[in-house]
């Protein structure tokens, strides 16, 4: 099996012609799973995108695959085809499948060159594909732009305070990128304060954008939800990112 690099894609090179790692670990890497199951090749990869101020994670087949999503949403996947057990395209297939995963974005790695399995590959729902063997700038070039793709489409409906994520379309809220599980009326009260950050909510105007307008659930109802929102906001002991205004209502910021 000829490695995944070619000729002309010397590691080093990639490393020193690419300013833009830079700009990315000044704010949040963006994370890159890797499901590979030829070692050499995925080492190859990650050691590559590391480089390029990405940050990854490693697993060898797809149950390993669908097991680390799970526990933590990655920006991107980039996935092998020809995995043993579950195939690449059947993964690809399940994550679509999910809600919090049905918007990530995939990129399908095949050694197969065939033009109808590519199609097959994209009708399942990949973003993009990369055929083996490809170089390293060209890894780079297709990871940047699916990641630019879906930023685009992402900041619609992604909401961000610190290191709170809540996802509008998947109904998901990650915190330091461990998902939450929120109780419907919690994860309303939630995207109401997320959508106006550093805004103080009075009471009612929680009421009537998580409860509706026509309701009759008394004030202190928020109060007792703000409380269980809280629980389960910072169980991993993190800061309070909501402050209550005595007398007034809710407000969400950071620190
Ligand atoms: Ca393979």
């Amino acid at each position: 099996m000829p490695a995944a690099k070619s000729s002309n894609d010397d590691p080093m090179q990639a490393d020193t012609a690419r300013p833009l790692g830079q700009e990315r670990r000044s704010s949040r890497a963006p994370s890159v799973l890797i499901v590979e199951d030829e070692r050499a090749i995925a080492e190859l990869i990650r050691y590559n995108l590391q480089k390029n101020g990405y940050h990854c994670q490693v697993v060898h087949d797809g149950d390993e695959a669908l097991l680390a999503v799970e526990e933590l949403v990655p920006d991107l996947v980039l996935l092998d085809w020809m995995l043993p057990e579950v195939s690449g395209i059947e993964i690809c297939r399940r994550l679509r499948g999910r809600t919090a995963t049905r918007n990530l974005p995939i990129i399908m790695v095949t050694a197969r060159g065939e033009e109808q399995d590519l199609v097959r590959g994209l009708r399942e729902g990949a973003d993009d594909y990369l055929r083996k063997p490809f170089s390293v700038n060209e890894l780079i070039a297709r990871v940047d732009a699916a990641l630019r793709r879906t930023r685009v489409s992402h900041q619609l409906h992604v909401l961000e305070v610190g290191d709170i994520v809540l996802d509008t379309e998947a109904v998901t809220v990650f915190r330091a990128g461990q998902r939450l599980h929120l109780a419907p009326t919690e994860f309303r009260l939630l995207q109401a304060l997320m959508q106006s950050p550093g805004r103080v909510l009075s009471r009612d105007t929680l009421l009537s954008r998580v409860w509706g307008l026509e309701s009759d659930v008394e004030a202190r109802t928020v109060d007792v939800h703000v409380r269980r929102l809280r629980k389960v906001l910072n169980a991993g002991e993190q800061p309070d990112y909501i402050r209550t205004v005595r007398g007034v209502g809710y407000s969400i910021e950071r620190d």
